[in-house]
């Protein structure tokens, strides 16, 4: 085989066989395809699609291109949660020891924050001393004992993504919806689950503007999850402004203690619960285990105690005074009176990366106590000269995130409609709670 010719083949909008895939995506790991003519398939790829049987192949070949965790010692049913990101989301906090609490193992391996949206390895490291970067016989033995993990990406889990992922990120290639579903589905099935709950951000805070592209990319995942045997809810949720009020790695950390505590902001915890519920579908148990153990301080106690296995200051979690804290506070002051009828989210993810919260270079530093407190949202009455956010700072970057803010927040004469947080379930037809 040629690469030239599979670059040709498909620019012409032929379908390539499982054979072809394998050796074009074996052949690129092992380096003997170098990056331009990769660069010119995946550019191929943006422009005329793949078909269903040619996302299948390609997306075992990524998913087996490495390790795949094998969990079948465990007894208990192995679900994950996966969000294609959003500003302030800091869901998967609260959402696995809620769930692991409830009986179901959560191996989740999740990733960094880029640009406007943080990751939850970042949130989670800015607890002191904890880690994210366990060898896979730590998860595994953590897995065992607690029902629940969270790590980072080892370098044996999908190889192929990682390089790929790579080069797409600087050809333009990102924004396809079978290179984004097929790279989002390898990682996740590699974990070596039995079920899968995604959260498809929609939105102007979001990767997918429309809900119709959403739909397409939740309903492409859903597909893969099928061919592959695994059950997966897609959740089609409304990601506009910043989810709950906190933008930034340590505060998210206190708004996600606040909701395991049950005084987090309602969006917050409603998303949680419904991503629980989800997950609790999936694994044949109750939904309504998910508020009950959220409600009795179950869910707090595990959080507690993965802080504590992954080596993390505990006292943290009950005096929060002991996680990292920006040196100075600046209000971001309202112009007019009026009622707040639009936050552009990604606007304020860009204004916490400015103050060093988020990466604007893979190889960027956090800082872990900045970031963004909105003190209002969409639908607040405000008057001229009231704080409508604060912003917490080191002195890095503080003119630029002012400036974003002061372009995030609009303020008009009348509260807008708001709509439902979830929009949409798209699901695989033989889920166990949700026979066909
Ligand atoms: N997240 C991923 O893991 N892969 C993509 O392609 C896009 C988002």
């Amino acid at each position: 085989m040629r690469a030239t010719e599979l670059i040709a083949k498909k620019r012409n909008g032929a379908s390539l066989t499982a054979a072809e895939i394998q050796w074009l995506l074996e052949e690129y790991t092992t380096g003997t395809i170098p990056d331009y003519q990769m660069s010119a398939f995946l550019m191929a790829i943006f422009f005329q699609g793949m078909d269903a049987s040619e996302l299948s192949h390609w997306t075992h070949c990524m998913l087996h291109s490495g390790h795949v965790m094998d969990l079948s010692h465990l007894n208990t049913i192995k679900v994950d949660k996966h969000s294609t990101g959003g500003v302030g989301d800091k869901i998967s906090l609260p959402l696995a020891p809620l769930v692991a609490s409830c009986g179901l193992t959560v191996p989740m391996i999740s990733g960094r924050g880029l640009g406007h949206t943080g990751g939850t390895l970042d949130k989670l490291e800015s607890i002191p001393g904890f880690r994210t970067n366990l060898s896979v016989a730590l998860f595994q033995a953590q897995l065992d004992k607690l029902g629940v993990a969270l790590i980072g990406q080892t370098a044996e889990i999908c190889p192929t993504d990682k390089k790929l992922y790579a080069l797409r990120d600087v050809t333009s290639t990102v924004e396809s919806i079978p290179l984004i579903a097929s790279s989002i589905m390898s990682k996740k099935l590699a974990e070596g689950i039995d079920g899968l709950v995604l959260d498809v951000k929609v939105g102007n805070g979001a990767f997918m503007k429309t809900h119709e592209r959403a739909q397409q990319l939740a309903r492409t995942m859903v597909d893969i999850g099928e061919k592959m045997g695994t059950d997966v809810i897609a959740i089609l949720t409304r990601m506009d402004a910043p989810l709950g009020r906190m933008v930034g790695n340590a505060l998210e950390v206190m708004e996600s203690i606040d909701v395991l505590r049950g005084v987090g902001p309602e969006d917050v915890r409603s998303l949680t619960l419904t991503l629980a519920e989800s997950m609790l579908t999936l694994g044949g148990l109750d939904p309504s285990l998910a508020k009950k153990n959220l409600d009795n301080g179950q869910a707090l106690d595990r959080f507690r105690a993965i802080v504590a296995a992954q080596g993390g200051d505990v006292r943290a979690i009950d005096d929060p005074s002991r996680l990292p804290k920006a040196a100075s506070r600046s209000p971001v002051i309202a112009e007019k009176s009026g009622y707040i009828d639009e936050v552009n989210g990604v606007a304020v993810g860009l204004a916490a990366m400015h103050l060093g919260a988020g990466r604007a270079q893979k190889t960027d530093l956090i800082d872990p106590g900045v970031g963004v407190e909105m003190a209002m949202t969409v639908g607040d009455p405000v008057k001229e000269g009231e704080p409508l956010a604060w912003l917490h700072h080191n002195g890095r970057g503080v003119a630029e995130a002012s400036d974003k803010m002061s372009r995030a927040i609009h303020i008009g004469a009348a509260p807008p409609p708001v709509g439902p947080l979830v929009l949409e379930m798209i699901k695989t037809p033989h889920n166990v709670g949700n026979p066909a």
